[in-house]
């Protein structure tokens, strides 16, 4: 199989890790309970894990050791305490450009991993893809949300991706959107896409979705950034009843439904 982002072969073991390694140095010894779910229709595998270790060879080694691993670099170093300990971020354009490029190369790992358990599809052409590795450009479109979050678990990720379309006739007809979750400690992202689900459309201008007036007060849109600074955590968190909603908040049945590539990692200490 090849890398997601160069023309080079994945590795076969080993690859990206869903939650980076770092975190696993900077945390006290924990036991997680650690969930697995690859498709929409699948069960859900659970299992007791005493590290972070979830990986996806989707990646080549180069890509993984050279940019990806420097996009993490940056990422620890700006968003550690955030991530740790929920420590107060103001973020400005240049922050914001390296959260939201981080979030999509989680989703586009994740989304390889589920299109070879499943067969999904992978939603970004190879084109945008090696784009994003060679300059960190991401897709049109592309809308990113930041949030807090607070569980009674010391410590527990969550990483999820679906996409959602509507079979009614109307205005969202014959489009696609990924939607993405990934919770790291205290940092919530969540990302958002549309596009054209055929390719002769793809001309045709897209409209994308906008969250329900519920969430104001638990997130900020930090891509594309709207100037200024966006200060962190919000006045409300997302925490353990409300964060499946999250996920989800796109689906709606008068509007999209997840209709595959739903897949689910999470891990919550004990
Ligand atoms: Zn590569």
């Amino acid at each position: 199989m090849l890398c997601a982002f160069c023309p080079k072969d994945a590795v076969e073991i080993g690859g990206e890790h869903i939650w980076d390694s770092w975190l696993n140095k900077a945390l006290p010894p924990l036991r997680y309970r650690s969930r697995k779910r690859y498709t929409i229709d699948s069960p859900v595998i659970e299992s007791e894990a005493v590290s972070l270790e979830e990986k996806l060879p989707v990646v080549c080694a180069r890509c993984n050791n050279e940019w990806m691993s420097g996009l993490s670099g940056k990422v620890k170093d700006r968003f550690r305490h955030a991530i740790l300990d929920g420590e107060p971020i103001s973020l400005g354009a240049k922050d914001a450009a390296i959260l939201a490029a981080f979030t999509f190369m989680k989703s586009v790992v994740t989304n390889h991993l589920t299109d070879q358990k499943s067969g999904c599809g992978l939603f970004f052409t190879r084109a945008v893809r090696e784009r994003f590795r060679t300059s960190l450009t991401l897709p049109p479109l592309l809308k990113c949300w930041i949030a807090g979050f607070q569980g009674k678990a010391y410590m527990s990720t969550r990483n999820n991706l679906s996409i959602m379309s509507t079979s009614e006739p109307g205005p969202l007809s014959g489009i696609e959107f990924y939607s993405f979750t990934y919770v790291v400690g205290k940092l919530a992202v969540q990302l958002l896409v549309p596009r054209w689900k055929h390719l002769l459309d793809s001309g045709k201008p897209l409209v994308s979705l906008n969250p329900n007036a519920f969430w104001a007060d638990a997130e900020a849109l930090f891509w594309p950034h709207p100037g200024g600074f966006i200060s962190w955590p919000l006045p409300m968190y997302i925490g353990d009843d409300t964060i499946q909603k999250y996920i989800y908040r796109f689906n709606n049945p008068v509007t999209v439904t997840v209709v595959r590539g739903t897949q689910v990692f999470s891990n919550i200490a004990t």
